[in-house]
């Protein structure tokens, strides 16, 4: 892997290969775009170029294009996650934290002992193996106001031999004194049929390909997780189309009972997260797997939005025929209103609300507003 592998994101990689082709790297960067569409994965094949001590020179689409070269001693330390000048520093490094008493492994947003003890103590280190330093900050929406304030400092006069590249998929949330300190990359959303090919190249069925693609609105990384979604016992997939279908028949007195198997649902898309991400914490996933049944049913209800006005581009393709069979007898403006209810409910999931009152509430007002009539 390197920087010329990672092709959905040329324009984001192109703006970078100028500053490195010149010579004229910024100090410190924010990539910004939504959550997996390759921001840490570019910013990590950056760091490692920058680090490369023999750095390959080629030309792409006639520019020149500098990469790693995959073969020094700093490029296999690289490699093997253990390069001295290349520092992740993410949330859930508190629990390492010598700074931090708090007993708390998971927090919600990223502690500033953890933002104080991993980049703005560690910034004035001389680089160790290679020229320079790389810190990458993931989540960085996630510092309050006290860590972006003790951050200032450090991004005002970072030492020469520094890079720090925050990844943030809400810009809003970082301070204005922080964007003007620092370039932005923003980086786009990767072309469907791209997602569909990678999919199916893993294995996955296309009519399932094609639904995460569209799900997950162009984000690769979401498109590629949700895939990976099943074992012997759980198919997600199969449980999206299960959700969907009973949703739309969902009668008042099977309500809380129909809570309960959507919270059974995250448990289980919980658990398969698990496996794949070791590092993040419980309630992070959890929170993950209730805005994905949230954002399952906000997905069909537009989908019936758009067939009951004509519009046949829907994200649920393999749905279509029930779908369909709804599209004369839904209410338009209560759907639409429905649709809003969701969204609202998904708020409510990131300021950790209680996750079966959460559901319960939500498939209440959905019974009671004669959405399907
Ligand atoms: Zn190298």
């Amino acid at each position: 892997m390197s920087l010329i592998d990672i092709k959905c994101q040329d324009k984001a990689i192109s703006r970078l290969q100028r500053s490195l082709a010149s010579n004229r790297l910024a100090q410190a960067y924010i990539f910004s775009g939504p959550e997996g569409i390759g921001k840490y994965l570019t910013a990590r094949e950056l760091a490692k170029t920058i680090l490369c001590r023999n750095p390959l020179r080629t030309e792409v689409n006639s520019r020149p294009f500098l990469d790693s070269c995959g073969k020094c001693d700093s490029c296999l330390l690289f490699e093997g996650n253990g390069h001295p000048d290349f520092n992740h520093i993410y949330k859930e490094l508190v629990k390492f934290s010598s700074k931090s008493y708090s007993s708390r492994t998971s927090p919600v947003d990223m502690p500033k002992d953890v933002v104080q003890e991993y980049l703005i103590d560690k910034v004035n280190m001389k680089p160790v193996k290679s020229e320079h330093t790389v810190f990458v900050v993931s989540e960085s929406e996630k510092m309050n106001a006290f860590s972006q304030n003790a951050l200032l400092k450090t991004l005002e006069e970072p030492p020469t031999f520094c890079t720090i590249i925050l990844l943030c998929s809400k810009p809003d949330r970082l301070l204005p004194t922080i964007h003007s300190r620092c370039q932005q990359v923003r980086f786009g959303m990767v072309d469907r049929r791209l997602i569909v090919s990678r999919l199916v190249d893993q294995g996955c069925r296309e009519q399932e390909a094609l639904y995460w693609a569209g799900f997950t609105q162009g984000s690769l990384g979401e498109s590629l997780e949700a895939a990976k979604l099943k074992n012997q016992e759980f198919d997600c997939f199969k449980m999206k189309q299960n959700l969907i279908k009973m949703v739309f028949e969902l009668k008042l007195p099977e309500t809380l009972e129909f809570a309960d198997w959507i919270s059974q649902q995250v448990k289980n898309v919980s658990a398969l997260l698990a496996q794949l991400y070791s590092e993040t914490s419980k309630s992070d996933l959890s929170r993950r797997a209730q805005r994905m049944m949230i954002n399952i049913i906000i997905s069909a209800f537009s989908d019936l939005l758009r067939l009951s006005s004509g519009v046949d581009f829907i994200v649920n393709t393999d749905q279509s025929d029930l779908l369909n069979s709804y599209t004369e007898t839904i209410n338009p403006v209560a759907a639409a209103r429905f649709v809003e209810k969701c969204n609202e409910n998904l708020r409510w999931v990131d300021r950790s609300v209680n996750e079966k009152l959460n559901f319960e509430e939500l498939l209440l007002t959905y019974v009671s507003s004669d959405i399907i009539r």
